[in-house]
């Protein structure tokens, strides 16, 4: 178990499924407090239970986290539970509808922009006071190969992500000299219900996902869980405003 990660307290959005929920739970195997922030309890509580359930110590907070209400409440819920914040992982996101440039709704467009792009600079806006004042503090957010190559038929999830990293080197920048480090991470294929969504579980619409991996399967959940862990570790201490692939080799 890394040491210097015992104690501390994490901020998981889009904690219920998927990689925020892998993400949780790697983090509380190193000893971190976890708190479980999503749109959506579920209602099997399976993020909460593996923790739990492990010896771990972890709260649920329900946030939607493009209405800034929410996302202050949910900072101010985790200082009251927990005391302090010392790592965010900026991860809830949707992946609209898929429609092409000309097709795709203002209504997609804003839903995607609001949740993906502000709900990242929401949850910013209020975790970095928090760890302005420890004079500490470390953000991951998910941003995606999308972030970085354009996807047809998904301009606004698209748009998000690449808005993300460049949200990301800017806060990077802006606190560097404040002790806060900021990176994003950018997956690439990950099976979760995103993937299973955007497929409707359909095998052949699966491979066409799988085939767009040189390493010849999708990722596990829980390979972008620990490139998360590594970059809120000590072992990265040197590393910000950069943006981590982790995608079986696609944007090589
Ligand atoms: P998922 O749909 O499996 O999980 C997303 C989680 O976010 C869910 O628990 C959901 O309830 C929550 N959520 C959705 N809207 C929310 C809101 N407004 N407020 C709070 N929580 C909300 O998706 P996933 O695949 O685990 O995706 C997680 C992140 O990884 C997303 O940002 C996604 O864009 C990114 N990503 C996923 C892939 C992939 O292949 N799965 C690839 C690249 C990037």
């Amino acid at each position: 178990m890394e040491k210097s990660m015992i104690g501390k307290v994490a901020i998981v959005t889009g904690g219920s499924y998927g990689i925020g929920q892998s993400t949780a739970i790697a983090l509380s195997k190193r000893g971190v407090k976890v708190v479980i922030a999503d749109i959506i309890e579920d209602p099997f509580h399976q993020t909460l239970n593996s923790i739990v359930g492990a010896g771990g110590e972890a709260i649920f907070i329900r946030c939607d986290v493009s209405i800034a209400k929410e996302v202050q409440q949910l900072i101010e819920q985790t200082i009251t539970s927990f005391g302090r914040l010392d790592f965010a992982f900026n991860n809830a996101g949707i992946e609209g509808i898929n429609a092409k440039t000309h097709e795709c709704s203002e209504e997609n467009w804003d839903k995607t922009i609001a949740v993906n792009l502000k709900g990242v600079w929401l949850c910013m806006k209020y975790e970095i006071p928090e760890m302005l004042k420890h004079g500490k503090g470390v953000i991951v957010n998910c941003a995606s190969i999308a972030g970085l190559k354009g996807f047809p038929g998904l301009p606004a999830y698209v748009i998000s992500k690449h808005g993300i990293i460049g949200l990301t080197k800017t806060a990077a920048l802006e606190y560097a000299k404040d002790g806060i480090r900021v990176n994003a991470v950018c997956p690439g294929v990950i099976h979760t219900p995103m993937i299973d969504r955007l497929t409707k579980n359909d095998p052949q619409a699966a491979a066409q996902y799988t085939a767009m991996e040189p390493i010849g399967r999708m990722g596990y959940p829980d390979e972008i869980a620990e490139a998360v862990v590594w970059l809120f570790s000590e072992a990265a201490s040197f590393v910000t405003g950069t943006s981590l692939t982790v995608d079986g080799g696609i944007m090589a």
